[in-house]
């Protein structure tokens, strides 16, 4: 039985004293140092009652603690799982009803907020070379039989509440090892580790990935601009984002105005876990001087699924063919299928386990014969490239129509002083309205009638948003992507 553990010791038997991981509060590892460190906190998780089978609730930022916390946690049969140390307590207590953890660990020394949620739950400090993590034993903790669950990883949390994905060892290095193959990763490549380890994204793509090949990961507690345009320029080869973090990094240049990253040793740049604006995409090729990769999947698909690998200034807009290993299809009796588009499915070693204590939401996505039913809706076009044209459940239907959000979201970021937009639909009566909100700077002077004339121009009628609202920001999920069920309660009183 495989296990993600089996990568550091790998790393830890030919290559001890290489770097690892660093965190920007200076903490440096090699791949010997994170092993002792994960030994000795596994030694304190065991002094603090957890057993294998049991899970761990890693209320984190990205830091170098978080990644001795799971090794350290994996070695001694445990599960993590992981939550952004950002959540509010009222969202932290709703996942330890639900995960049952037997103990709790905060990445105190990198994070203010992960230490508050140690002061509440009166966590005890521990130092090591892996900086500062506080431990705290939690009441009503079950275990489970089988070990083979490396995280149970609740999803962003887009279209309602997080579900809890059951994600195996298998499916942590599959995760890791395909994302290595994929951006052609070599230990002198140098990560830049912005996204968080909290989301699948960070933890398979990034962390795993980095781990299985032995390239180093300077981690960032999260993004901020400035610091990732500086990070980007400083010897880093190769960093994924979200679009959200494109696009803010584009504006904050242009503000700054810079023209372009111009960065030498950066080789490699990719976007996954929302939509990207194929604007954006051009516009990003441009800034960075390489090709941006867009990769498709979800928590449930231990990140990857699909994803590019082509040249800058390719065209395509597609998310690529199915990743190697991974079958992908369409399924055209789906809602909202029709027209070559049908709901995107998938097949392969990335697929979850299950959705935690919830078989009935497992069976209705996870068919007996392995097919994975994603929620979402694509094309795949006549070089096998899948292209994701929206979700199901987010799918407007206005005047009898079909109005995908990323098509109408595209149209209004090109607006020069639009930073991002989100659309979604909102039923009044029998219809459905085309609800648009733009994040704009403080301070520009775009009105709702400038981007509404602006729309007009690239949209046909029934795709043009009934209503557009401004705001300065939107509510976003840790990683940057936009908490979409969140906005009609965000706006209510400007909706109308
Ligand atoms: P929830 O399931 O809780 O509503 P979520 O689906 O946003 O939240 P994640 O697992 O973080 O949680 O996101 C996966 C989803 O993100 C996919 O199902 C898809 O809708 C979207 N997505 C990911 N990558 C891409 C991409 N490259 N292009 C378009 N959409 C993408
Ligand atoms: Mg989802």
């Amino acid at each position: 039985n495989d296990r993600v553990e089996d990568y550091l010791a790998q790393q830890v038997a030919t290559r001890p004293d290489a770097l690892a991981f660093e965190d920007n509060t200076g903490v440096r590892v090699t791949y010997a140092q994170l092993d002792a460190s994960a030994d000795e906190i596994g030694a304190r998780l065991i002094e603090l009652g957890v057993v294998a089978g049991d899970r761990v609730l890693m209320l984190a930022e990205n830091c170098v603690a978080a990644v001795a916390l799971l090794f350290g946690a994996w070695k001694i049969g445990a599960t993590v799982v992981p939550f952004n140390a950002r959540q509010t307590a009222g969202e932290v207590q709703k996942i330890i009803d639900h995960a049952e953890p037997s103990a709790l660990v905060c990445t105190s020394g990198a994070s203010a907020d992960a230490a508050a949620h140690g002061v509440r739950f009166d966590a005890v400090e521990a130092v090591g070379v892996y900086g500062t993590l506080s431990f705290a034993p939690l009441e009503g903790g079950t275990s489970d039989d089988a070990t083979d669950v490396a995280i149970l990883l609740y999803t962003t949390g887009t279209t309602g509440t997080p579900k809890g994905v059951m994600l195996t060892h298998a499916n942590v290095r599959f995760g890791g090892l395909t994302s290595a193959n994929l951006r052609n990763m070599t230990p002198d490549d140098v990560i830049y580790g912005v996204l968080p380890l909290t989301h699948v994204f960070g933890m398979c793509s990034v962390m795993a990935a980095a781990v299985y090949i032995g390239a180093p990961v300077r981690l960032a507690a999260r993004f901020d601009v400035a610091a990732t345009y500086d990070a980007l320029r400083d010897g880093v080869t190769l960093c994924s984002a979200v679009p959200q973090m494109h696009a803010l990094l584009m504006a904050y240049s242009k503000k700054m105005g810079y023209a372009r990253l111009e960065s030498p040793s950066l080789r490699y740049v990719s976007s996954g876990a929302a939509p990207l604006d194929p604007a954006w995409k051009r516009q990003a090729e441009a800034f960075y001087g390489v090709a941006l990769q867009n990769g498709y999947g979800m928590t449930e698909t231990s990140a990857g699924t699909a994803a590019t690998t082509n040249e800058i200034g390719d065209p395509d807009i597609s998310v690529g063919p199915a990743l190697p290993g991974v079958e992908v299809a369409l399924d055209m009796d789906a809602p909202g299928a029709g027209d070559g588009v049908g709901e995107v499915i998938t097949r392969g070693p990335q697929i979850m386990k299950g959705y935690y204590k919830n078989p009935e939401e497992t069976a209705k996505v996870l068919s007996a014969d392995g097919w994975l039913h994603t929620g979402d809706l694509g094309r795949i076009d006549e070089k096998g490239h899948l292209h994701i044209v929206g979700r199901s459940k987010e799918l407007i239907i206005h005047g009898g129509f079909n109005v995908y959000p990323p098509e109408v979201e595209a149209a209004l970021n090109d607006h020069p002083q639009v930073i991002q937009a989100a659309v979604i639909g909102h039923k009044v009566g029998a219809d459905e309205k085309v609800l648009a909100f733009c994040q704009v700077a403080d301070g520009c002077d775009v009105s709702v009638e400038d981007l509404r004339a602006f729309a007009a121009e690239r949209l046909a009628g029934y795709k043009r948003p009934s209503q557009i609202i401004l705001a300065s920001s939107l509510p976003a999920a840790p990683t940057g992507k936009i908490l979409k069920h969140k906005l009609l309660e965000t706006f209510a009183d400007q909706i109308g």
